[in-house]
């Protein structure tokens, strides 16, 4: 029996397959730009990837054709479909086994992060009725960081409101469950900030394997800004902006969610690579104020650690852009954040880019969140 992994998103479906042990990758694949002008990208054990074009398709195509995909390969029956949901709530601290009871929980917290959720629970529909034999189990974005200390789990609302569920859940949990043991692995336990920086942004406070405080919040809008998402913003603002612009709520969330960030600054384009190849001032200006927050929550991460040993970099941004890497670190030297020019120049998937003797190691990890559903998965299916 072989276990698969499903990883919904806004614009992409990636997808694996594993042998039971859920150590073992037959195969892995992702379908992005969904929406656009999409593409298939297929990766069997170590051959080189296959790439098709795929043209325009809608995510109910794109998820039917992830799932045929994984029929097709899986060598045998499909024992367990691992998903990642992007919010689990209060309640998870772990992955689960999704019936009608819990898949209707989780259905309640799509406001918290409407981006994800419902792409995240349509990929367990579609599973369930292609692999009506299979397990579906939820693997939880924000399970990583419920162990975090309350002073990095709560706003200071009123006590009764934590108690209902407003507080500081944290995401991309599933990569800084990779990432910090594969730190602890490299170096044993250290006190780290992990940057995750992708389409989504943020950063995780590890000391060891514990979360210690994250950048994001009740939701994925909080901390940093990412290609389309505001990052923080003070919560006077957006009363403000609803105000003025007498925006209704379904307007500001989109301000919010999808008209901010990157793109929104720069006026041009949510991809990094776009604005490291532009010439124009308001791209210029848009990294400078991602590495200007950058710096700012690393040293945040840094002050609830009290102290930094590591500062790791990961996902699209962090383990693919060099000259972002450079601009985040060359202000941090005063923290004890140095880098090797040309260790972080050639950089690939994993090495480290601060010159030995440093007082801070600086490292870039290539995430796998794929590793750690399937990891989850055999653990739940036992
Ligand atoms: P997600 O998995 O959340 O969709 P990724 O981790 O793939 O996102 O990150 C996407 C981001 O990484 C985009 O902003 C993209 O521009 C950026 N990125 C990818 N490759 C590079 C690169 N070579 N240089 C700079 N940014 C890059």
């Amino acid at each position: 029996m072989s276990l698969a992994t499903l990883n919904t998103g806004s614009s992409s479906v990636k997808f694996a397959l594993y042998a039971e042990d859920g150590e073992t990758r037959l195969m892995r694949g992702e379908i992005a730009s969904i929406g656009g002008d999409a593409g298939l990208s297929v990766k069997r054990g170590d051959a080189k990837i296959e790439r098709e074009t795929l043209g325009e398709l809608s995510h109910e195509e794109a998820l039917k054709r992830a799932l045929d995909i994984l029929r097709h390969e899986s060598p045998d029956p499909v024992r367990a479909v691992g998903h990642r949901i992007v919010h689990g709530g209060p309640d998870y601290d772990g992955a689960v086994r999704v019936d009608r009871e819990v898949e209707a929980r989780l259905d309640t917290l799509t406001p918290l992060a409407p981006s994800h959720q419902l792409h995240n629970l349509a990929g367990v529909k579609a599973a369930r009725a292609l692999f009506g034999k299979a397990a579906q189990i939820a693997c939880f974005d924000t399970a990583f960081h419920r162990g975090q200390p309350f002073v990095s789990d709560t706003y200071a609302l009123p006590r009764r409101f934590y108690e209902e569920g407003i507080r500081r859940y944290g995401f991309h949990g599933l990569s800084y469950d990779y990432l910090s043991a594969r730190l602890c692995t490299l170096e044993g336990e250290r006190r780290a900030v992990i940057a995750h920086l992708g389409s989504g942004v943020s950063m995780c406070a590890v000391n060891g394997r514990a979360p210690m405080g994250s950048t994001m919040g009740l939701t994925a809008l909080d901390g940093l800004p990412m290609g389309r998402r505001c990052g923080q913003i003070d919560p006077g603002a957006v009363l403000h902006l609803m105000e003025r612009y007498a925006l209704s709520r379904k307007e500001v969330a989109s301000l919010l969610y999808t008209e901010s960030g990157l793109k929104g600054l720069s006026g041009l384009s949510n991809d990094m690579r776009k604005l490291e190849n532009s010439d124009a001032p308001q791209a210029k200006e848009a990294i400078a104020y991602f590495v200007h927050r950058c710096r700012i929550e690393i040293a945040g991460l840094a002050a609830a650690l009290q102290g930094l040993d590591t500062l790791v970099f990961s996902a699209g941004i962090g383990e693919n852009s060099p000259a972002i890497r450079a601009q985040i670190c060359e202000g941090l030297g005063w923290l004890g954040i140095e880098l090797d020019a040309d260790a972080n120049r050639e950089a690939g998937q994993e090495a480290r880019i601060s010159p030995p003797g440093s007082r801070v190691t600086v490292r870039v990890i290539a995430t796998d969140e794929e590793a750690v559903i399937a990891r989850q998965v055999a653990g739940v299916m036992g």
